[in-house]
């Protein structure tokens, strides 16, 4: 999917420090993959890796400390972009009722949406008045009753036995009604076809004339795929509508789908609904969508903080010298001892996706190990430090009696720095970053 493709494509950025024009090259091909595997229509595909080519070339990335970060960086903000930007939010009428009405695809989740903002509307101290203009299935009007109960708001239904209705004169009374009882917010519920068609357009465009609503709100399941786009574009011709919701958030589309809406149709996504409860629901914000496409936990501001905790060079320093299999027990203690000043240390690990067990390991985390730890490597000699690999049982034997410590503690040290060396080198091949020193407490 979307999202591992990209992680998948950071990763072997991660391990970068200087970007070449190959490297971007390459990776602007892998996000350009993902993009297209995730349904987003190929116009929005060229456009998006367009301008995250350009800027991964340009200065930006050549000044950044580290280049990979700044890419990801980058392709977050152009998705960002693309999904809109800021935040839009629902169009009040100047004078009450403001009137929303719902078009879509059957099954798209209309019904349910209704019921989800009227009771969202009802939270902020708003009077919603539910309007059953669905009139082609038996049972629309009944599940519309359902859910109003649900939400605790009042329904505006044609009567029963009443003969066929007409979904446009409900519409139209259904208003009036909202008028004359001083609801504030009208939510017109219409009818879907399983497919596109023009019988079914006709009649969402007679409604939105007769109502003339403040908002028209297509709603798409965001699990159709590479459909979304034409029936996003059939519906903009057909009725055209001024904000998007997106459905069936909570299943496993990534959101392709809202990446070619949003710029195809150039209106924007207003709310998401993340399952068939009436609270799952919530108001779109296009940098968290962002981050489920691209599905990187908070990696962004957790590299932040770490940049402040560490010394640039002094990590790129170690980098190197883990790449080059060199890593040293002084290049350890001085990563402790960075580690100590870092303070946040806990809310580091927090953001990290899938740190759970490290979390677990930082509480059971005793500061007077850093102590210990100083004490025994302070008690060696400089080609020791440098070459673990030559201490006997002599040279412990001296260095515990040195710093006052056990043999055995001396033995457990040597066991950490080998497992932080090996989890460096993980690190340094583009796996999850860990905390160096961690590992055995
Ligand atoms: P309509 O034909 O457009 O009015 O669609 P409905 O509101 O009747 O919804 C169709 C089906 O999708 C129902 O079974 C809903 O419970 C379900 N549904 C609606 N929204 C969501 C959602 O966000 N997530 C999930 N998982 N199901 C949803
Ligand atoms: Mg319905």
């Amino acid at each position: 999917n979307l999202s591992a493709r990209l992680t998948e494509t950071f990763k072997n950025l991660r391990s970068k420090g200087k970007l070449s024009a190959a490297d971007v090259d390459g990776t602007v091909r892998e996000i350009r993959r993902a993009l297209l595997e995730a349904d987003v229509s190929l116009d929005v595909v060229k456009d998006f890796t367009g301008r995250v080519r350009e800027r991964a070339l340009g200065d930006e990335v050549n000044r950044a400390l580290n280049p990979a970060q700044q890419v990801v960086q980058i392709v977050n903000e152009e998705l960002v972009g693309i999904l809109g930007g800021e935040q839009r939010r629902l169009q009040f009428a100047k004078n009450p009722p403001t009137v929303i009405m719902l078009a879509g695809l059957q099954g798209a989740g209309k019904t349910t949406l209704a019921g989800k903002l009227a009771k969202w509307l009802k939270g902020q101290g708003h009077t919603p008045l539910l309007v059953a203009s669905d009139l082609q299935r038996p049972n629309a009007v009944t599940q519309l009753g359902v859910v109003a109960e649900q939400a605790g708001v009042a329904i505006f239904a044609p009567e029963p036995g009443n003969g066929v209705g007409d979904p446009v004169k409900v519409a139209r009374d259904g208003v009036r009604e909202a008028e004359a009882k001083h609801y504030d917010f009208v939510i017109v519920d219409t009818a879907g076809r399983l497919g596109v068609d023009a019988e079914l357009m006709r009649q969402a465009a007679d409604i939105r004339k007769a109502v003339n609503p403040d908002e028209v709100l297509f709603v798409i399941d965001a699990m159709i795929g590479q459909d979304a786009v034409a029936t996003a574009k059939a519906f903009q011709e057909g009725v055209d509508f001024t904000g998007v919701v997106l459905t069936k958030l909570d299943g496993d589309a990534r959101g392709g789908a809202a990446l070619s809406i949003r710029s195809l149709t150039g209106r924007p996504i207003l709310f998401a609904s993340t399952g068939e409860g009436l609270d799952d629901f919530e108001p779109f914000h296009p940098d968290r969508m962002a981050s489920r496409i691209l599905d990187l936990g908070d990696v962004l501001s957790l590299i932040e903080q770490a940049q402040q905790a560490f010394d640039e060079e002094e990590a790129r320093k170690v980098a190197e010298k883990i790449a080059s299999d060199s890593f040293t027990l002084d290049d350890f203690l001085k990563q402790m001892q960075q580690l100590r000043g870092a303070g946040s240390l806990k809310k580091m690990m927090g953001m990290l996706p899938g740190m759970g067990k490290m979390q677990e390991q930082l509480d059971n985390f005793d500061e007077r190990e850093i102590l210990h730890t100083e004490a025994i490597i302070q008690s060696m000699t400089k080609a020791e430090r440098a070459n673990p690999k030559i201490l006997n049982g002599s040279r412990r034997l001296r260095i515990a009696k040195g710093s006052g410590m056990t043999v055995t503690d001396v033995n457990q040290l040597i066991v950490r720095f080998e497992q932080a060396a090996k989890m460096m080198k993980t690190v340094a091949k583009g796996g999850v970053p860990q905390i160096p020193g961690m590992g055995a407490m």
